[in-house]
């Protein structure tokens, strides 16, 4: 028997009209590059959106054609994730800091007709015009035709248009088509930590799943009357999907722009009254070290954060709390899922530790939120013990996590019985949260034990001559693979091989501790800031242990 519920398809559009109906008072903040402000509320945003999707259906754009964007947190491109969604199109969010043959790359991949890119952006999608894709038929700037330069190498070479004058006099609104809610709506890349970048193509019924799910108290806990800043940025995987989560709540938006640096970012959540921030550690990072420098500096109302991308290092997390009353919520996602998976907010089980102990738990990534579903299996494919010691591969299911990449059918991430493996190898503990040890590419399998890599690297960074370390496992005659300990000394800082393998001792087994150490200049990262071990496997190819 089936219900007798109505079935409406849950659409993008639908979370713009919503916003746009019933949350006019709130507001989007834009920071443009020269520090000034733009604001708008949802019924402008979603009137702009729809003259963008006019003006690209003018254009012959068809249902399923991808478009793509290459731009920072700001309006131009918050109309893009709506209108072209939400005309049928797909968006196509490109991260303008990989590397310019990966950009070259994905292009051609998605097959994009149009790229909308930030003026800002300009001189290096221009760089890359011999690489550009034949796909591509248009290129709109997104801005004004005073922000395309006379000499813009672009020019002749590609059709080449303002957002701006494209939207003007078109209507605003649009009679958004009533779309198969598993239609595809963006695609996003990932950033290739561990080889090529995949395509990872969402659509709307699972970005609008995902949405309400974050707004739950254990997650991002979004009301309308919150004022939401996304310093992830909307090119990798939709900013963590808040500007739809932000349009669910009917809450405000403030979009940094490019400039992330603490001083901007401390002063738009003291002018905007910003209660909610997202991003990566280094970002807080930074910002708690510039807080720290300026005495006197604080929040008048101290934002929630929540943190996810690298571990959460517990200094930045109790620093944030104990000197600034700043509270942050340890979350682990990939673009896969979307991204959210786990958060560490507390249980009945853990509420009343004390904060120094809670402080040392949210090192881990925490729980699964519901619609996620877990299972880590080990080396052999069986289920490992909920012990908080052993570990395996995590794997995950559920209706926001992805079935296939694009165009590349049949990868080997995907399990026949429908799972997606995440390639992150995790201890899971009584509580049900999980801890990342490494990534299954990086762990080291020394005589059929695994050592991870992640473990010995937190552990040295803890040395006080280290800057920053990585470790990569070697080739061994007898053990098949030894760790190799790449180090980056502090400025000024020359500790031998011996001291900094003797600060390993009482730490880790005897067997863990790494066989060799190299004193590096710096370490090789990539666009999101993740160290890139695929290039220094490649580095260290030829190097044998013993
Ligand atoms: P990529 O896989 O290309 O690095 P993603 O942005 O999708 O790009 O990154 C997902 C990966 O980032 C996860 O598989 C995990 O290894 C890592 N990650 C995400 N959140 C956390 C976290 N809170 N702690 C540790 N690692 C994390």
């Amino acid at each position: 028997m089936l219900g007798l519920m109505q079935d409406r398809p849950l659409l993008i559009s639908s979370l713009l009209d919503h916003a746009a109906r019933n949350h006019a008072g709130s507001r989007i903040v834009s920071a443009r590059p020269d520090g000034s402000l733009v604001r708008h509320s949802w019924p402008e945003i979603a009137a702009r959106a729809a003259q963008l999707a006019h003006a690209l259906a003018a254009r012959g754009v068809q249902r399923g054609e991808r478009i793509a964007t290459l731009a920072w947190n700001e309006h131009h491109h918050l109309e893009a994730y709506y209108g072209i969604s939400a005309m049928g199109a797909v968006l196509h969010t490109v991260n303008p800091r990989l590397f310019p043959g990966q950009i070259a790359f994905i292009l051609a991949d998605a097959e994009d007709t149009h790229l909308l890119v930030d003026p800002t952006l300009l001189a290096g999608a221009a760089a890359l015009a011999d690489q550009l894709p034949p796909s591509l038929r248009a290129i709109i700037v997104m801005g004004s035709e005073a922000d395309i330069p006379a000499d813009c190498p672009l020019r002749g070479r590609f059709e080449l248009l303002a957002q701006e004058s494209l939207i003007a006099g078109q209507p605003t609104q649009f009679d958004w088509p009533e779309l198969d809610e598993r239609s595809a709506s963006s695609l996003c890349y990932t950033s290739g930590t561990t080889g090529e970048p995949k395509g990872v193509l969402y659509s709307h019924r699972s970005t609008v799943i995902h949405a309400i799910s974050t707004l739950q108290k254990d997650c991002f806990a979004i009301g309308a009357a919150d004022v939401v800043m996304p310093v992830v940025p909307m090119f990798h995987v939709n900013a963590w999907g808040i500007p739809y989560s932000a349009a669910a709540a009917g809450a405000s938006l403030v979009l940094p722009g490019a400039k992330l640096d603490p001083a901007s970012l401390h002063r738009l959540i003291e002018e905007e009254g910003v209660t909610f921030s997202a991003g990566v550690p280094t970002i807080w990072t930074a910002l708690l070290n510039w807080l720290r420098a300026e005495p006197g500096r604080r929040f008048a109302a101290p934002p929630r954060l929540v943190v996810g991308g690298t571990a959460l290092p517990t200094a930045i997390n109790a620093g944030f709390l104990k000197e600034y009353g700043v509270s942050i919520l340890h979350a682990w996602g990939m673009t896969e899922i979307s991204p959210l998976g786990t958060t560490n907010a507390r249980k009945p089980e853990n509420a009343g530790w004390d904060e120094d102990r809670f402080l040392d738990y949210a090192r881990k990534q925490g729980r699964p939120l519901f619609g996620v579903e877990l299972r880590i299996r080990d080396g052999a494919g069986a289920e490992i013990p909920h012990d908080g010691t052993a570990f395996g591969e995590l794997e995950v299911r559920g209706p926001w996590a992805a079935a296939a990449y694009f165009n590349r059918p049949g990868d080997a991430a995907f399990t026949a019985d429908g799972w997606f493996r995440t390639g992150d190898v995790v201890t899971m503990d009584e509580l049900g949260c999980i801890e990342i040890v490494d990534r299954a590419k990086d762990v080291i399998k020394s005589g059929g034990e695994w050592i991870s890599s992640i473990t010995l690297e937190n552990l040295i960074m803890g040395h006080p001559a280290v800057q920053e370390a990585a470790v990569i496992a070697m080739a061994h005659p007898k053990w098949d693979e030894r760790p190799l300990l790449l180090v980056q000394p502090k400025p000024g800082m020359a500790p031998t091989a011996e001291e900094i393998l003797a600060y390993y001792e009482g730490k880790v087994a005897k067997w863990w501790i790494p066989d060799a150490v190299e004193f590096v200049e710096s370490l090789p990262h990539t666009a999101t800031g993740k160290l890139w071990k695929a290039d220094l496997k490649t580095r260290y190819k030829g190097r044998v242990a013993g």
